[in-house]
C-alpha cells in the first residue's frame, strides 16, 4: 500500500527519528569500562522521569508487564494481603498476576469507565487494624478504558488512615504523559515501560523503588531471579548489568530522556492534555460517549469511544486498517466491540492528532454510524487552534 502507516494505538507509540538513528548502531560490550560513563546517567535522568530523588530507577530487558512481576516479587511474599481494583483489561490482568503469585488478593470490581475506587480503599485502610494488607495497588491510567485514577488521593488514604502498606502503581501508559510524582506521592513501586510515553519499541521495563520497598525486599520471599532487584544492585551502582542488557535501547533510552527533559515534563504534560482535550472535543461533536464516565476520570493518552448501539466498534477498527492504513486499537474484554480506541500518546503534534479523527470519522461514515463528515475533525482543529502548547508565564 502506497503512503505511510498511521499509528494511533495506546502503545506501541510513534518512535521519532531521533530515537530511530540513536538505535541505529552496531552492537557494543556491555562491559566496556567506558560502559559506565553512558549507563550511569541513565538511570539518574530516568529517576528525574519517575520524579523521585530518594528512589532508584531500575530497567529490566522486558515489556511492562515485567516490571509489574519485579514489583510484586522483590517485595512481597506468599499469602501477603494486598488491595486492587479492577477496571479494565490491565488492571485485572495485574490483579492475575497477583493471585498466580500466591498473592491473598482483596480486589474491588469497579464499573468500566470509572478508576481507583479511593473512598473504599480508605474504608478498608481503616478498618484494617491488624495492618495486614502488605500493598496498595493503583492503575494510574487504564489503558483498556482511556481512564485516569487519582494516586495522589490513594496516598492520602494511606496517610490519613496510617496505614503503612507499600503503595504500587501502573503508570505504563502515564509516565512521561501524563503528571506523575513517585515522591511527593509516596509511590513506592512505580511501574512503566518503553514503548508508550517513552516513544520506543517495547523491550524495557522501568521502575522506580522507594526506599521503604527496597527495605521491605529483605524479608519478601515470592521467589524471583531474572527480576531480582538485589543482582541488579550489586553491579548498577557500578554501571553494569547482572546479564546482557538491551543496549540499543538502552541508546534509544538516552535519546528519549533527552527529548523528555529538553521539551520540559511541564510541557510534555500540557501537550498531551490538549491532545486528550483535542479528541474529547471530536468526540463530542460526533455525538458519541466515552467510556470513561465523568471528566474526573478523562485521560490525556488515550480515549474509549462507544459507538451506538447495533454497531460494532471493531468493525471500525477493522475497516480503518483495511482501507485507510490506519491503526485505531480494538476495545478488549468486557466492553469489546462496544467501542474503539485512539491511542494519543508519544511523539505527536497537533496535525498528526487530525489524522486518527479524520479516519476515524471515515470509517464510521463508511459503516453507516450516523457522524457528520468534519465534524469531529473541525471541532478539534478549533480548539487545537485556540489553545496554546506552550506553558505561558
Ligand atoms: C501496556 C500496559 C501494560 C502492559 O505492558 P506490556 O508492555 O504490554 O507488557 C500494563 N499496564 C498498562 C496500564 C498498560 O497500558
Amino acid at each position: 500500500m502506497a503512503g505511510r502507516n498511521f499509528l494511533f494505538i495506546p502503545g506501541p507509540t510513534n518512535v521519532p527519528e531521533r530515537i530511530q538513528n540513536a538505535m541505529h548502531i552496531s552492537q557494543e560490550d556491555m562491559r566496556a569500562s567506558d560502559f559506565p560513563e553512558f549507563t550511569l546517567s541513565l538511570f539518574a535522568d530516568l529517576k528525574q522521569v519517575f520524579r523521585t530523588k530518594h528512589g532508584r530507577a531500575f530497567i529490566f530487558p522486558s515489556s511492562g508487564t515485567g516490571a509489574w512481576e519485579a514489583a510484586i516479587s522483590n517485595t512481597l511474599s506468599p499469602n501477603d494481603k494486598v488491595l486492587m481494583s479492577s477496571f479494565g483489561h490491565f488492571s485485572h490482568l495485574w490483579v492475575d498476576m497477583c493471585q498466580r503469585h500466591g498473592l491473598d488478593v482483596h480486589a474491588l470490581e469497579v464499573d468500566w469507565g470509572e478508576g481507583v475506587p479511593v473512598e473504599e480503599y480508605r474504608r478498608i485502610l481503616e478498618a484494617d487494624k491488624n495492618r495486614e494488607i502488605k500493598g496498595v495497588f493503583a492503575t494510574h491510567n487504564e489503558t483498556a478504558t482511556g481512564v485516569t485514577s487519582d494516586v495522589a488521593a490513594v496516598r492520602r488514604a494511606l496517610d490519613e488512615t496510617g496505614h503503612p502498606a507499600l503503595l504500587y502503581v501502573d503508570g505504563v501508559s502515564s509516565i512521561a504523559s501524563i503528571d506523575f510524582r513517585m515522591d511527593e506521592w509516596g509511590v513506592d513501586l512505580a511501574v512503566s515501560g518503553s514503548q508508550k510515553g517513552f516513544m520506543m519499541p517495547t523491550g524495557l521495563g522501568l521502575l522506580g523503588v522507594s526506599q521503604k520497598a527496597l527495605e521491605a525486599m529483605a524479608s519478601a520471599r515470592l521467589p524471583r531471579t531474572f527480576f531480582s532487584f538485589e543482582d541488579m544492585m550489586r553491579v548498577n551502582d557500578d554501571g553494569y548489568f547482572p546479564y546482557t542488557p538491551a543496549t540499543i535501547l538502552l541508546r534509544g533510552l538516552r535519546a528519549s530522556l533527552d527529548m523528555l527533559l529538553e521539551e520540559g515534563l511541564e510541557n510534555v504534560f500540557r501537550r498531551q492534555h490538549r491532545m486528550g482535550e483535542a479528541v474529547r472535543k471530536a468526540v463530542q461533536a460526533w455525538g458519541l460517549r466515552l467510556v470513561a464516565k465523568e471528566p474526573k476520570w478523562h485521560s490525556d493518552t488515550v480515549s474509549a469511544i462507544y459507538v451506538p448501539d447495533g454497531f460494532d466498534g471493531n468493525e471500525v477498527v477493522r475497516h480503518a486498517y483495511r482501507r485507510y492504513n490506519l491503526a485505531l486499537s480494538v476495545s478488549l474484554s468486557k466492553i469489546a466491540g462496544k467501542a474503539f480506541r485512539i491511542g494519543h500518546l508519544g511523539d505527536l503534534n497537533e496535525l498528526m492528532l487530525l489524522t486518527p479523527i479524520t479516519g476515524a470519522e471515515m470509517a464510521m461514515k463508511d459503516l453507516g454510524i450516523p457522524v457528520e463528515l468534519g465534524s469531529g475533525v473541525a471541532a478539534a482543529q478549533e480548539y487545537l487552534r485556540s489553545t496554546s502548547a506552550q506553558i505561558r508565564n
